[in-house]
């Protein structure tokens, strides 16, 4: 097991997302804490974030939720830590803060925001954890085909796209761990 550690896990808000993902999420957040990572995360009830917030539980990892005051009644009962912000902004900042890995689970706009910004930030150097994006199912295939591109044109550069990994499974997740 490694040593005690932070993972930050982005992931959909939405209810109507096959079971599938879901499932594949628990796995991948029950890989985190058996390798010794406490959990961090929207921490609301809905969605993915729900059954990261159940699994966490389940591994009896420290898990904190960390929302904006607006979206009061919809955190998740059973966190360790519920930390309340003004704003969605401030709330991507705290999210991050003193994180080891940033996992951007299969999402819609929300997650791929919250992605980008941390991205960005690796890129200029504002963010020190792994960047990762879990392409269950080739979810992300997509997205790692516009950043190609992006290199292809010369809009990114090929050190920052490989700031980024792309793991298929949870086996290949826990190899970068
Ligand atoms: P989405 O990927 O669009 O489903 O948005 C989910 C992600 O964005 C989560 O990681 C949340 O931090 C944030 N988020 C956006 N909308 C919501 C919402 N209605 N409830 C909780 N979190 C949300």
């Amino acid at each position: 097991m490694a040593g005690r550690g932070k993972a930050l896990i982005f992931c959909s808000a939405s209810n109507t997302i096959d079971p599938k993902y879901n499932q594949a999420a628990r796995e991948l957040v029950r890989a985190a804490c058996l390798h010794g990572y406490d959990i961090v995360s929207g921490g609301t009830i809905k969605g993915t974030m729900r059954h990261v917030a159940e699994e966490a539980e389940a591994m009896g990892a420290v898990h904190e939720g960390i929302l904006p005051r607006f979206m009061q009644g919809l955190e998740y009962p059973g966190l360790t830590r519920t930390i309340w912000t003004g704003t969605m902004s401030e709330r991507k900042e705290l999210m991050r803060e003193g994180t080891d890995l940033a996992i951007a689970l299969p999402g819609g706009i929300g997650t791929l925001d919250e992605f980008f910004e941390t991205f960005t930030l690796a890129r200029l150097g504002r963010y020190h954890g792994k960047v990762i994006v879990f392409n269950f199912d080739g979810y992300y295939d997509d997205l790692r085909g516009l950043l190609a591109g992006m290199v292809e044109h010369g809009m990114l550069d090929q050190e920052s796209f490989e700031m980024v990994s792309f793991p298929a499974t949870v086996e290949e997740f826990e190899k970068l761990i």
